[in-house]
Formats: C-alpha cells, sequence, structure tokens
C-alpha cells in the first residue's frame, strides 16, 4: 500500500489516501494509481478533484525511485 498525501479540490481538506500501486507509463505525464484518492468527507474521487501535495509530491518521487 501506499499512502500519499492529496488535496480535495471540492472541500480543500488535506488528507492522505491509500492509493495501491502506482505506475509510471512512459508515454503519460501522470502516474497510473490502482485505486482513486478518497477524501474523508467527499469519498472517492475522481481524476481532477484532487491534487497532490507538496508532501505528496515527494512521497510520490520516493515511489517512483524506489520501484
Ligand atoms: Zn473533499
Amino acid at each position: 500500500m501506499t499512502e500519499l498525501t492529496f488535496k480535495c479540490s471540492n472541500c480543500k481538506k488535506i488528507f492522505t489516501s491509500d492509493v495501491g500501486k502506482i505506475s509510471f507509463p512512459i508515454e503519460k505525464e501522470e502516474p497510473d494509481f490502482e485505486r482513486e484518492a478518497m477524501c474523508p468527507s467527499c469519498g472517492e474521487l475522481k481524476r481532477g478533484e484532487y491534487t497532490l501535495t507538496e508532501e505528496g509530491q515527494s512521497q510520490l518521487t520516493k515511489v517512483f525511485f524506489y520501484s
């Protein structure tokens, strides 16, 4: 499991969510998550309804280098 820190675009809350397996397809700019982020207030979010925080970005970078 991989927990990343996100910000919900709907309610602006910052939360951590387990996105499962993360893959980095070369043809895409964005990584693929096995599960989408789950906001504690809004439930499961779609792409574009959340952003990675700075902390989330660095967590993702670590996953990238250790995968
Ligand atoms: Zn929310």
